[in-house]
């Protein structure tokens, strides 16, 4: 890890986006540990990423209706939906791991349904 040219910025080099899916790997993040100020490299989805998003947990774990539910019961749902759906969509996966974009694929095929991801927006 190195500094910036103020030094006041630690530079973190190789960062990788996992925002949209391609996983861009050559990202070039400015750091002061709290926010990250600048992500050269990344196109304007990265940037606004890197730059607008944090770590802490804004949302709670599930929601159904709107409102917060347990995990539990909300899986429960997906699920149900997803059964009784004539056409399923897996749809999203942005910001996911690769071993969770996985068990979505499996999932699609397990449900004969489509997965696409929001780059088609
Ligand atoms: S959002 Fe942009 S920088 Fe991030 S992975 Fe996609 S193309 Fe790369």
């Amino acid at each position: 890890m190195s500094r910036d040219k103020t030094n006041a910025l630690e530079i973190v080099d190789h960062a990788t986006c996992t925002f949209c899916g391609c996983v861009c790997d050559d990202i070039k993040l400015h750091t002061d540990r709290q926010r990250i100020h600048k992500a050269e490299r990344a196109c304007v989805l990265g940037k606004a990423w890197f730059l607008n998003h944090t770590a802490e947990a804004k949302y709670p774990a599930a929601l159904i209706d709107g409102r917060e539910a347990p995990l539990d019961d909300a899986i429960a749902l997906a699920a149900d939906l997803l059964y009784e759906a004539d056409m399923p969509l897996v749809y999203g996966m942005s910001n996911t791991t690769c071993e969770a974009q996985r068990e979505c694929v499996a999932m699609a095929d397990t449900i004969s349904g489509i997965v696409d991801s929001h780059t088609s927006l």
